[in-house]
């Protein structure tokens, strides 16, 4: 539809204006192609809206000769993947402007990098839709998927938003082995959509917090980390070697990605 590189709708896709057409282009989306298509082109969050595009006209001084993406991010990375990373949001002048998840922007820096020494990501860095970065056996979203003003979506945009979550997780679920998740508000933004995506989970779990583990019934591993903000990283709260811990338990928990074919693989 733009020209953008790995935009993944056109001008076919339908657009969610409201709630009500979230939950149902959601729960109707054939694909994860298709929902990430759809989730794109979302306006269902007036205030959301408004905020994305004034700042992808606005833009940051150092970005100024650049054009910005402004619209919703969709989950990027492998749709076979074994491992999920869950974040809170997309951030105004890295995703929102690149039109990647956590792609452009000093927290993306410091995930990509983990991911690459983890050997889940073929970079070590992540600056452009289109920049030959590829993910192995991982993918990357976002609770929310529009850019909030302060980092700080409302309860209702966050419910408005989930269903995207929920299709992607059913979706992931025939391979998924376990969630990373990157901070408080999505490890809170997390349960209620993994309950309408049919997965089981237990009534009581534990709280957030670095290396936080839930099981659930089925066998996932709920796995919490301390978001790569750069508030955490600047003052030493989150360290290389504690997020390196993360990817390392997240590979070791998922396995070999080769051990446990499914049906489509099966020789
Ligand atoms: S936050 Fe989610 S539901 Fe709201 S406009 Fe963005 S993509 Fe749509």
């Amino acid at each position: 539809m733009t020209g953008w590189p790995e935009d993944p709708a056109d001008a076919t896709t339908p657009v969610a204006n409201s709630t009500a057409a979230v939950e149902r282009l959601a729960a109707n989306a054939p694909s994860l192609e298709r929902l990430d298509a759809r989730v794109s082109v979302c306006r269902a969050c007036p205030r959301l809206v408004e905020w994305r595009e004034r700042v992808a006209v606005e833009k940051r001084a150092a970005f100024r000769d650049e054009p910005y993406w402004g619209r919703p991010i969709p989950g990027w990375g492998d749709p076979r993947a074994r491992i999920l990373v869950l974040g809170l949001a997309p951030a105004a002048h890295g995703g929102n402007r690149t039109g990647r998840i956590f792609t452009g922007d000093r927290s993306g820096d410091w995930l990509f990098a983990a991911l690459h020494r983890a050997g889940l990501a073929r970079l070590a860095t992540s600056e452009r839709a289109g920049d030959g970065q590829h993910l192995t056996d991982v993918r990357i979203a976002a609770a929310v998927r529009c850019a909030p003003p302060a980092n700080a979506p409302t309860p209702e945009e966050r419910d408005t938003c989930r269903p995207w979550l929920v299709r992607e997780l059913e979706f992931l679920r025939p391979r998924l082995a376990v969630i990373v998740v990157l901070g408080g508000f999505a490890w809170a933004a997390l349960w209620p959509a993994l309950v309408a995506a049919g997965y089981d989970v237990p009534a009581r779990r534990g709280r957030f917090g670095h290396l936080s583990e839930v099981e659930l019934p089925g066998g996932v591993l709920v796995l919490g980390s301390f978001h790569p903000s750069q508030q955490n990283t600047f003052t030493g709260k989150l360290t290389e070697p504690m997020l390196d811990a993360v990817f390392n338990r997240a590979k070791s928990a998922a396995g070999d990605p080769d051990a446990e074919a499914d049906p489509g693989t099966r020789p």
